[in-house]
């Protein structure tokens, strides 16, 4: 499947439902046709991320090289 926020075909499926991209580092989850999108941490804990737009900002910081502290991703995630 394509990965929803950046369209690469780099995913992999790792859980019932639930997709990895290996490009944005993101999990994704079909639930009853809503895409939920989450960004698993260093540390392995979830966030959960309302949008794809807000998907694609975490992912441009991380590919910019920037450190994602928790209260950088919370204010990503808070918009
Ligand atoms: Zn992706």
């Amino acid at each position: 499947m394509f990965c929803p926020v950046c369209r690469s075909i780099n995913t992999g499926k790792v859980g019932s439902n639930v997709y990895y991209c290996a490009d944005c580092l993101l999990e994704f989850t079909d639930k009853n046709g809503q895409m939920e999108i989450f960004y698993i941490d260093a540390e392995g804990a979830s966030f959960a991320l309302r949008d794809k737009n807000i998907a694609l900002k975490l992912v441009e910081t991380i590919r910019s090289g920037s450190q994602l502290f928790p209260e950088k991703i919370e204010e990503l995630i808070k918009g």
